[in-house]
């Protein structure tokens, strides 16, 4: 019986590298339960799939870079009435980003736009997706420096990269000519590779405004709603509702 460094520095060699941290565990496990070579084979081939995928999700999760943690089982569809169950099931199973449709999310600050945008990140994430958050405003700045900044360059080569971009709170600043020109570049580069969901207040009939550009803006738009959902969620503010303040919590009715 090899020593149990040299076995795990065998199966690092291989590898094997999440294994290798608990092999002994695994090894006393087996024993006290009398298991057949088989399963005990299979548990140690699990055991290392389990890891990585557990690892690999950790890293997605990270290079996503969300504000904030957010599930679709945290959103509750019972106090956004625009939106139905059925209608969150149709997009918490993924369909749309298998045949790279966009997602726009419209409505006044609060309903909810983020958050279901993360929730449905994240459900990407889990089922083996590569995805990135990004603010209009984080994104205007990158694309700006990319050629002088390090951070921008791995930002947008992981934003290249993505199978899902979430761009959040878009038109929020108006943008220049050159701004609006180097984000209809990305935007023309995403087109057909990668699903895209923009989070918004403003209606996409009024984003022309924002772009300047009458003729960037029907280009932009042009691939945007070429293949989309339109999601509109309004209602009061989740935010304003549910706020606590010092004096305990309040409700918008009193
Ligand atoms: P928006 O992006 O539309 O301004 P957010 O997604 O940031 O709004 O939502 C504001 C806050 O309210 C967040 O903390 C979010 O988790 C919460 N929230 C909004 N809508 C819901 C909902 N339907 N169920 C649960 N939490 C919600
Ligand atoms: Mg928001």
């Amino acid at each position: 019986m090899s020593q149990p460094k040299e076995l795990q520095a065998l199966m690092r060699s291989l590898r094997f590298v999440e294994t290798s941290h608990n092999v002994m565990d695994i090894i006393n496990q087996a024993e006290k339960q009398d298991v057949s070579y088989t399963q005990f084979l299979w548990s140690v081939m699990l055991n290392e799939q389990k890891q990585r995928e557990q690892k690999q999700m950790e890293k997605r999760l990270k290079w996503a870079t969300f504000p904030s943690h957010k599930t679709l089982q945290e959103f509750d569809v019972t106090e956004q009435q625009s939106l139905s169950k059925k209608q969150l099931n149709q997009l918490s199973d993924l369909n749309w980003l298998e045949q790279i449709y966009n997602l726009v999310l419209l409505g006044p600050p609060g309903v909810g736009k983020t958050h279901l945008a993360i929730g449905l990140g994240i459900q990407a994430i889990s089922l083996g997706y590569k995805v990135i958050f990004i603010s209009m405003g984080d994104l205007v700045h990158a694309l700006k420096t990319e050629e002088i900044a390090t951070k921008s360059r791995v930002r947008l080569k992981r934003i290249r990269d993505a199978d899902l971009i979430i761009i959040d709170d878009l038109m929020f600043m108006a943008m220049d000519q050159q701004e609006a020109n180097i984000f209809f570049h990305l935007i023309n580069e995403l087109h057909d590779q990668a699903s895209i969901i923009l989070t918004s207040n403003k209606a996409p009939k009024e984003w022309g405004e924002l772009l300047g550009d009458p003729a960037i803006t029907t280009a932009i738009l042009d691939r945007i709603l070429h293949r989309v959902e339109i999601v509109h969620l309004n209602g009061d503010s989740y935010r304003m509702k549910n706020r606590t303040t010092i004096f305990g919590q309040e409700s918008v009715s009193n």
